[in-house]
């Protein structure tokens, strides 16, 4: 068992480090929401006063936080100079690609080992440990990584060298937010052509519009499995979340000279459902929007 810093207990890390706790390891975690260190401390984990004493004697460090700008700065300032060398830094957070690499090379030069993680699944598979993690570095640090994540993963994949895991994050998000849109738009659609949305769904789900938008996340109240459709678009995935991952992909296809208009116009409505008060709303609650654009005037 190892001796993990854990920094960063919001919705995602609140529920992924009493998971490492509950495996056994010694988990000393650190969040600057005194309240979210509580949760924590409740769940098993150890509270330390800071990232620096968190990581102090570290075997691994673990960070679960909300951009690139947050990432860089525990690093530079809190990690790199208080974990010992041997500690195996893995970061979970979703940040943009270049990042990512920039932050593993930093850390290759202070004589550290890095791999970026980040996860596919929300808040549900966070407490359930039922994540997904998509994971870039070496072979090696892999190999190293795969025990600490497994008690947080019903799946952990190693996608290639540092930065590929933020890669696979993007494009893998820039396909749900296109998905969910056309689903949505098609549930509309089909309810403006007389379709009980009900019928639609049976139809659709198993014909060749299916998605996991579609069968496993269906945007609309009552049809499909229980979804964040169910309680009025409240909890789930953040709209602003999606849009924050639509525009590091929107950034990686311009560095990559990569041609990505579906993901353009899904950043777009994104952006527009945000800018009209969406962005804590599930993303499926784009629907709402989608269904009244005919009506409302539009910006
Ligand atoms: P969050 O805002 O709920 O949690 C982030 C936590 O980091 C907060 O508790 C905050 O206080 C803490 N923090 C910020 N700066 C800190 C610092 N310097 N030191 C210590 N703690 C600090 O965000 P979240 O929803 O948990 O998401 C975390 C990451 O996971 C993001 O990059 C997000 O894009 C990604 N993600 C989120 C979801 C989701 O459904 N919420 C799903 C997949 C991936």
């Amino acid at each position: 068992m190892a001796r993990i810093a854990f920094i960063g207990l919001g919705h995602m890390g609140g529920g992924m480090a009493p998971n490492l706790a509950k495996a056994g390891h010694e988990v000393r975690a650190f969040d600057l929401s005194e309240d979210a260190l509580n949760r924590a401390i409740e769940r098993g984990c150890t509270a330390a006063g800071s990232a620096a004493d968190a990581c102090k004697d570290a075997e691994v460090v673990v960070t679960m936080l909300p951009a690139a700008k947050h990432v860089l700065d525990v690093y530079r300032n809190h990690v790199f100079t208080n974990a010992p060398k041997s500690a195996l830094l893995i970061d979970c957070s979703t940040i943009d690609v270049g990042s990512a690499k920039t932050i593993s090379d930093e850390a290759a030069f202070a004589g550290f080992t890095m791999l970026d993680a980040p996860v596919s699944g929300g808040i549900a598979a966070a407490e359930g440990g039922s994540l997904t993690f998509m994971v870039g570095g070496s072979d090696e640090a892999f190999e190293r990584g795969r025990p600490i994540l497994e008690p947080m993963a019903k799946a952990v994949i190693h996608a290639g060298q540092a930065g590929a895991g933020q890669a696979a994050k993007i494009c893998n998000n820039m396909i749900l937010g296109a998905t969910m849109a056309a689903t949505c738009e098609a549930f509309v659609l089909a309810q403006k052509l007389g379709l009980d949305s009900q019928t639609f769904f049976d139809i659709s789900s198993k014909a060749s519009g299916q998605s996991w938008s579609m069968t496993s996340y269906c945007p609309v109240p009552g049809v499909g499995p229980e979804t964040p459709a169910d309680r009025g678009y409240e909890g789930g995935f953040a709209a602003a979340l999606m849009l924050k991952d639509l525009k590091l992909a929107a950034e990686a296809a311009r560095q990559a000279g990569a041609y990505t208009p579906m993901g353009t116009e899904a950043e777009e409505l994104y952006q527009r459902f945000v800018d009209r008060g969406g962005g804590d709303k599930d993303f499926s609650g784009i629907i709402k929007m989608i269904d009244d654009s005919w009506v409302v005037p539009q910006d």
